[in-house]
């Protein structure tokens, strides 16, 4: 049996030190906003390159808070628009539509699986405020078009790195510190995963964090003052210094990841089955190693009946989702395809070679 995912192999890797820094956390007898936060979250900060990151209590909430915050200060105003890839997890368009902000959906390149960049342009408005990419699969979505699109429309540039902890530029820079702003999730299956929830947004802008700070604390900078209604959205400190041990151990388990997806690259030979573009070493760290075959069902109930555990990322795009019939008529053909299509193969650092090679000798003996 070779599963999808293993969370209690991938725990084990690094297990005596995550056990050893809860037995610390449960034994201080401190358990929010301390020295386990501070801890990691400069830790993380100097990881990205930014010069701030503020934890709070998951990924969703992340995103949540850098629009909520922008409005707060003035910079967006509900009604506002957002430009954002229509093959995303909803979380991505949740953050928006929360904060009664407009997400406007562009399509993705079939060959990237990332926003199609050449069709940014033709949607921008007067309402226009952001352009939000998404590193999905661990893939970089950064592109020089994008970054130029934001300088010459005026747009904040905002990062969902929830599946891209430790990706990185061509010129070297880390995911997380591309933009304005980004949003991190450690929810446990990602690569930088907690035990349990947990979240973080970074950024250079001190105003920003600072407000975030204290949205995510009820609205609270100094105990007892409100000034905004804010919720409670913390990062516990047994999450944070777990986090703290597995973030010293993410480029190794990164690496990890890679060479797994470099023999899936290398051997997968089936004309049934098509891989996205190989990208530059570095600008992807193999969160998901999704590959696209027409006969996606069959391929998965096969895997299936063969040992092998997949994943669908995602079975049903955004905009075909009940809670946003509004779009339910949109034809998103290229998000919709992948949404048919696509199969997400086992992989973790906890994964071996060995399984690796199982997996690709049964897609490769698939047939119809
Ligand atoms: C996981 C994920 C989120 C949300 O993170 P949570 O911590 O689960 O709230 C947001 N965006 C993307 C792309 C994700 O994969």
């Amino acid at each position: 049996m070779i599963p999808f995912l293993s969370l209690k192999d991938v725990t084990a890797l690094h297990g005596a030190e995550i056990q050893e820094a809860v037995r610390r956390v449960t034994e201080s007898g401190w358990y929010l906003q301390g020295a386990e936060n501070k801890n990691f979250e400069q830790h993380y900060a100097q990881y990205i390159g930014t010069d701030y990151c503020v934890g709070c209590a998951n990924g969703l909430d992340a995103l949540i808070w850098i629009f909520r915050a922008y409005i707060e200060l003035g910079v967006m105003r509900p009604g506002d628009e957002v430009i954002v890839p229509a093959n995303t997890y909803i979380a991505t368009i949740l953050a928006i539509t929360e904060n009664g902000l407009t997400p406007v959906l562009v399509e993705p390149k079939l060959n990237t699986l990332e926003m199609d960049d050449s069709q940014i342009e033709a949607k921008i408005t007067e309402k226009t405020k952001a352009i939000c990419i998404v590193h999905l699969y661990g893939r970089l979505a950064h592109t020089e078009r994008i970054e130029a699109l934001c300088k010459k429309y005026q747009l904040k540039l905002i990062e969902d790195n929830a599946q891209a902890h430790g990706c990185l530029t061509a010129d070297g820079r880390k995911t997380g510190s591309l933009g304005d702003a980004s949003g991190h999730s450690f929810y446990p299956g990602k690569n930088l995963g907690a035990l349990g929830d947990g979240g973080a947004v970074t950024t250079n802008d001190q105003q920003l964090a600072e407000t975030i700070r204290s949205l995510a604390n009820y609205g609270s900078s100094v105990k007892y003052v409100f000034q905004y209604c804010g919720r409670n959205s913390r990062l516990d400190e047994i999450q944070a210094a777990v986090l703290d041990v597995k973030l010293k151990y993410l480029d190794e388990d990164n690496s990890h990841r890679k060479q797994i997806a470099q023999y899936y690259i290398e051997n997968i030979d089936n004309h049934y089955i098509t891989l996205p573009d190989t990208l530059p070493v570095g600008s992807n760290v193999f969160h998901l190693f999704p590959i696209l075959c027409s006969h996606r069902d069959v391929l998965r109930d096969y895997l299936e009946q063969h040992g092998v555990g997949t994943q669908i990322h995602y079975p049903i795009p955004p905009h075909k989702q009940e809670c946003y019939k509004q779009w339910n008529a949109m034809n998103l053909h290229v998000t919709e395809q992948i949404a048919s299509q696509e199969l997400s193969l086992p992989m973790s650092p906890a994964m071996t070679l060995e399984q690796a090679k199982v997996v690709v000798d049964l897609l490769n003996a698939f047939a119809l």
